[in-house]
């Protein structure tokens, strides 16, 4: 019997297997055959401490039996109060730049993009009511981003096939070049440029640009922009969708950088991975803008299941654990241990760019010819499913980005099929 679902991301039509899973513990999936999986990209890179983490579980169980849904307009409950607190404690943080200290909630990356950007063109807007500033509505963006699947978020967006049938949607937005080594200063050349002209925001991946590519850049850069926005008076927003919940070896990457954004976007990782939930963090200023008397100047927008009490538990249980565990010294052991690997494995010929950022890290597979590479990915993944591995590649590039609780061995197999995958559909093989 043929299933009614349509998958994210998936053509039918290539027919291509769609495992049955049916539990999952730590950084394994188990099949419904009784075989088991490495899930090395952490379920579509949320999980970060591992699936069906006991203390989290328990949270969403406990907090599904007392309060299950409040609708949020209004109305508040421990749970949100709770991570709200949890997440100003942890957000980063300099001296002269105005704190994070505002929590809107949503329910995923996309949504909490969409929020940061309506936060930017509120505060643009409302101020130009006041005579303050005139009204500011351009985007910047970086180059290769990914900010989501909605209109807003790929409006902000890389424009590609992933996005054509909606071109006539998407907003305009002024692309800045990556800072790819050797272009670094043109890219921050062409921001100063773009800031000049007044826009609102300039929305950027701190680090590392995920989907995308999988591409790094400098804290110094991070810094370096951001002061040329500071400069402009043009509003910074970090999406911390990816990189934050320690994925770049800090909490948040923007650390790495000393650099506070006017807003920052979180999702993925806030439950451990465990339940949708996401949160768009904001400076007094942005949050003040929209601070009256008058009606007309709330912020209008809202979705409802908006702090899910449960979702919110999940959220505290992940805090409690990032204040009570030394989970960052176990994302820094795991680092080490991916960092060695990879320098291994990017000195046979088949693999080329080997790059890392905390527990990320990425590889290109230099590939038998170029024509090839479309159904490249698809080919990596299925022989990597053969292996007992869950890894999606990003067209040529085969990216890493397991929960922390992976060990040595499994870490091991996981390289073991690289090395194999190099072989087999490597330029050399
Ligand atoms: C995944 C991702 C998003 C979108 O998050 P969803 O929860 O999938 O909507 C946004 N920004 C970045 C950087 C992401 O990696």
């Amino acid at each position: 019997m043929t299933s009614p679902v349509w998958h994210p991301f998936t053509q039918h039509g290539l027919n291509e297997p769609i495992p049955h899973i049916v539990s999952a513990e730590g950084p394994l999936l188990h099949l419904a055959d009784g075989s088991t999986l490495i899930d090395a990209i952490s379920s579509w890179w949320v999980t970060t401490h591992g699936h069906c983490h006991p203390r989290i579980a328990a949270a969403i169980a406990q907090q599904a039996g007392t309060l299950d849904q409040l609708i949020f307009a209004g109305y508040t409950h421990a749970p949100a109060e709770e991570v709200a607190r949890g997440l100003i404690a942890l957000a980063p943080r300099a001296a002269g730049q105005p704190d994070l200290a505002h929590v809107f909630y949503s329910d995923s990356g996309s949504t909490a993009v969409e929020v940061a950007l309506k936060m930017a063109l509120g505060y643009w807007h409302n101020l130009a009511l006041d005579g303050l500033a005139d009204a500011r509505s351009r985007i910047l963006v970086l180059e290769h981003s990914y900010h989501g699947d909605t209109i807003g978020t790929m409006s902000v967006g890389e424009r590609g096939v992933y996005n054509a049938a909606w071109t006539p949607l998407l907003f305009d937005v002024d692309t800045i070049p990556f800072p790819a080594p050797g272009r670094e200063q043109a890219c921050l050349d062409a921001l100063e440029a773009a800031c000049a002209q007044a826009p609102a925001a300039f929305i950027v991946e701190p680090l590392v640009l995920g989907a995308g590519g999988m591409f790094v850049y400098s804290a110094d850069l991070l810094r370096a922009m951001a002061a040329i926005c500071r400069r402009h008076d043009v509003l910074f927003i970090a999406d911390e969708v990816m990189t934050g919940w320690g994925r770049t070896g800090t909490l948040f990457a923007c650390e790495q950088a000393g650099v506070v954004p006017d807003i920052m976007a979180v999702a993925k990782g806030i439950t451990g991975g465990s339940i949708p939930l996401a949160a768009t963090l904001a400076t007094t200023p942005v949050f003040a803008a929209h601070h009256s008397t008058d009606r007309a100047r709330l912020f209008y927008h809202s979705s409802s299941y908006t702090a899910n009490p449960i979702a919110c538990a999940a959220a505290a249980a992940n805090l409690a654990i990032w204040r009570e565990e030394d989970v960052l010294g176990r994302i820094a052991r795991l680092a080490q241990a991916m960092a060695e690997r990879l320098t291994d494995l990017a000195g046979g010929p088949a693999f080329a760019n080997p790059r890392q950022a905390g527990t990320i890290a990425a590889i290109d597979l230099v590939a038998r010819d170029a024509g090839y590479l479309s159904d490249l990915a698809p080919r990596l993944r299925a022989f990597f499913l053969e292996k007992g591995l869950l890894l999606r590649p990003l067209g040529n590039t085969i990216y890493l980005m397991p929960p922390y609780c992976l060990d040595a061995s499994q870490l091991d197999r996981i390289f073991a099929a690289l090395h194999a995958a190099g072989e087999k559909f490597g330029l050399h093989a």
